[in-house]
């Protein structure tokens, strides 16, 4: 029977779909694989089931040699733990979950674009500690979204989902920088550059994927083409961002905050964030609701049963 590893424990209605036509073996672990644990599963199953954190680089697919694995159905949508050219030149197929996360990773970038305008965990913090004394008319004064600009930075699936939240949701108006004209079906300004862009908006987000083209996309150029006011919101990547320009903005009063899922370094979030009032910082929450990991982890599974079928993979990379 087809021998399938899956490397984190995903939704039991998931395992169990994947039970129905292989033999699954589960890694109980819910940390990164090791380097050793991504050789034994290229060698000892036909399929694998990786995820965020897993690397397999081309140096671990190169000491892995001549696979048993010919299929790495990604939970997730980013796979840039995965080099892809290697893979596919080792003769693996990749595959990854579009869609089902877009909706679930749109609304936590609201829920940081919200938090942080509305400095809702400063609030928070300072309720729990006992220290309100009750409403006052200049207490905890923040930016109201309704009418500012939001620039996005990526605009496909979750870009434009947030895009659509921050127009027909809160009256926004929308900016976007991209590679690719886009066909848009609300109302958005189409800027130059990503400069251009940071210069223009009140409230930046970024939805691009990772990996080496968008490394350190948002640098300290960008950062000072922000005006003082705005915030950066980041739900796509960690090293999307130079954390320590980041660090140095927020500091500087260059920008005037920031709401983070995602952390260059993750799971370590340095202390010179945890320490700013002014930033929300979120446990890579994108995709974090059960019906949202069953959704993901039925495409990973559709895409297995597909390749175990010889058919083509309905999400191939
Ligand atoms: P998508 O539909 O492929 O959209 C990505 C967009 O980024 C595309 O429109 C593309 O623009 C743009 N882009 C790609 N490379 C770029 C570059 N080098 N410079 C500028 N723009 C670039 O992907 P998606 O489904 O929206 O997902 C986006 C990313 O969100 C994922 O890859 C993942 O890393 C992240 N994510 C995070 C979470 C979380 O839990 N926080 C959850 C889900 C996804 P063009 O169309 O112009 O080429």
């Amino acid at each position: 029977m087809t021998k399938v590893f899956m490397s984190r424990p995903l939704p039991e209605a998931v395992q169990a779909a994947a039970r129905e036509f292989c033999d699954l073996t589960v890694r109980e672990l819910t940390t990164p694989m090791t380097p050793d644990e991504m050789v034994m599963s290229l060698a000892d199953y036909d399929g694998v089931v990786p995820t965020l954190g897993d690397f397999y680089t081309a140096d671990i697919l190169a000491e892995a040699g001549d696979t048993r694995c010919k299929v790495l159905a990604n939970f997730g949508v980013g796979y840039n733990h995965i080099d892809v050219a290697a893979a596919k030149a080792a003769g693996i197929a990749v595959s990854n979950t579009p869609g089902a996360v877009t909706d679930a990773t749109a609304d936590i970038a609201l829920c940081l674009m919200l938090m942080t305008a509305r400095r809702a965990g400063e609030g928070e913090r300072l309720l729990r500690a006992g220290q309100w004394e009750g409403w006052h008319p200049t207490q905890l004064l923040g930016m109201h979204l309704g009418g500012k600009t939001v620039g996005i930075v990526g605009m496909g699936r979750i870009g434009q989902a947030i895009a659509r939240r921050c127009h027909f949701g809160f009256g926004m108006n929308v900016a976007y920088a991209s590679r690719r004209p886009k066909t848009l079906d609300f109302p958005a300004e189409a800027k130059d550059s990503l400069l251009d862009l940071a210069a223009a908006v009140d409230v930046m987000v970024l939805a691009v994927p990772g990996g080496a083209e968008t490394h350190h996309l948002i640098n300290a150029d960008v950062l000072t083409a922000m005006q003082p006011h705005a915030i950066l919101i980041n739900i796509a990547r960690g090293n999307v961002v130079e954390e320590a320009a980041l660090i140095n903005a927020l500091q500087s009063g260059q920008i005037a905050g920031a709401g983070l899922d995602v952390y260059e370094f993750e799971p370590a979030v340095p202390e010179a964030l945890r320490a700013m009032e002014n930033v929300t910082l979120l446990p890579h929450l994108g995709t974090a609701a059960l019906e949202v990991r069953t959704d993901m982890g039925m495409m990973s599974v559709a895409n297995l049963r597909a390749f175990f079928a010889g058919k083509p993979l309905p999400n191939a990379i």
